[in-house]
Parts: structure tokens; sequence; C-alpha cells
């Protein structure tokens, strides 16, 4: 009789924990990760990001995505390597183009990083899993305001979001070692460029509404001057302004 109660226990004790290594969607963000190590290498040539840093993947293997999307998407496509609808006519990026886009930006532990365009907050959450504080613009009040909510649930104290137009960049915090813009204007605003770090680098995609743009890197020389590279033709939401609201 003591054997038996001893076996229900254990068998109890691990379908507890089967279940709880479920909710937290491990296996499915390894998935998620192998594929995203797979498509750098397939790309790397025309990257020249064939293998992203061991930060940006570990970043990528402890944010939980899953509570980042509308929650129908919890159980089904949170892992997927696609875009996915986030409210207000706006997509949270395909993991690849973040984990892209965190590794071109070259941040580091003690970077500080703007980035325009909220959206669900896990760009930002990825940043600041490595960097010293994120700073982080959204257009759309709601969007903002559950990101906010989200990251401040999951704990992420090293970022600060505000509802805004990000054109003008976020001047009380400048300057930025990195600055990643995740929706697309026509040209690169300038006063990004201004509060961008000598020896910084900003990673933005630029080109019109519903046309392929291009992924750039623009590098803020010591001196000032400014390089730009791009880097993958993409496509991203626009990049709005308080007036198409
Ligand atoms: N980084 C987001 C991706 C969001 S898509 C994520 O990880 O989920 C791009 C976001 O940029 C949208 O939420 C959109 O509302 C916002 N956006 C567009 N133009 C903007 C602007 N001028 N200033 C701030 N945010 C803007």
């Amino acid at each position: 009789m003591m054997y038996r109660n001893r076996f229900i226990a254990l068998t109890l004790s691990l379908a507890a924990l089967h279940a709880s290594a479920q909710s937290d969607f491990v296996e499915e963000r390894e998935a998620m990760v192998q594929q995203i190590v797979q498509l750098a290498e397939l790309t790397g040539r025309e990257t020249g990001r064939p293998r992203f840093a061991d930060h940006v993947i570990g970043a990528l293997r402890a944010v939980p995505r899953h509570e980042f999307v509308p929650e129908q998407f919890r159980n089904a496509g949170a892992y997927r390597d696609s875009p996915l609808p986030i409210g207000s006519g706006q997509t949270i990026s395909q993991p690849y183009i973040v984990a892209l886009m965190t590794d071109l930006a070259d941040a580091e532990p003690d970077s500080v990083v703007l980035e325009i365009g909220t959206g669900s907050g896990y760009q930002a959450a990825i940043l600041a899993e490595f960097v010293d504080h994120v700073y982080t613009i959204e257009i759309y009040d709601e969007l903002g305001r559950r990101a906010a909510e989200t990251l401040e649930r999951l704990d992420y104290d090293n970022v600060s979001v505000r509802i805004g137009d990000g054109y003008q960049g976020w001047p009380e915090f400048a300057p930025f070692d990195a600055i990643l813009v995740t929706a697309a204007p026509e040209t690169i605003p300038e006063p990004l460029i201004e509060q961008l770090r000598p020896g910084g680098r900003m990673v933005i995609p630029v080109g019109p509404e519903h046309a392929i743009q291009s992924l750039q890197v623009l590098e803020k020389t010591e001196q000032g001057g400014t390089r730009i590279t791009d880097v993958l033709p993409v496509r991203f939401v626009p990049f709005l302004d308080e007036d198409s609201l």
C-alpha cells in the first residue's frame, strides 16, 4: 500500500513538472532559436552576420515571446518564425528579424539603447536582457500601455516606455549607443542621427510604404560622419506621424 502511494505521488509530481515545462514553452522557444540560427547561416553572406552573438541567442532563449502576443496566439504561433498582429494594425516582428537587428546593433552590457516602435515590447525585452537600459517610444497609446504592463509584469526594470511620435527621438537621454527603429520611414529621421553617439550604430528599415524596404545600418564615425550599409530587403509597417493615426 505504501509503495502504491509513493508511486502515485511520483506520477503526480512528474505530471506537474511536465505541465509547467509546457506552459513555459521551453521546447517551442528552443525550436525557434534553432530555426533562427539556421536562417542566420543561410543569409549570412548577404547580411554579413552568419552567426549571431551569444548574448543575442541567450536573450532569444530567455524572453517568453508568448507573453508578448495576443491571447489567441499564445498556444499557436507565438514561437513560429513569423510576424503576428498585435492590434492597431501593427505587428510583432518576425523573430529572425528581431535577432538580426539586435545583432547588427552591436550593443553591449553598458549600452544605452533607443528603440522607436515599442509595439508588443518584445524587441525591447530582448535588448533589456543584456544592455544597461532601453528607452522605447510607441505612437499608439494602447500598444505602449500594454507593452509597459507586460514588461513590468515580467520584471524588466531597465526599460522606459514613452507614448509619442518617435521622430524626435528622446533627447533627454541622448546620446544613445545604439538606436533600433522597427517601423519604416522613407528617409532616416535627422533627430535620430543627432542622438546617436559617435561610434554608435542605428539599425533601421528605410523605404516606401507597402513596398520592399531596405534594412540599413547607419554608423556614426568618431568624427561625427555617417556611413550607411544596406543589409537586407525587408518589409516593415510604415513609420507614422500623429496626423496619420
Ligand atoms: N518592436 C516591436 C515591433 C512593432 S511594429 C515589437 O517588438 O513588437 C512597429 C511599431 O512602430 C508599431 O507598434 C507602430 O505603432 C510603431 N510606430 C510607427 N511609427 C511610429 C513613430 N513615429 N513613433 C513611434 N512608434 C511608431
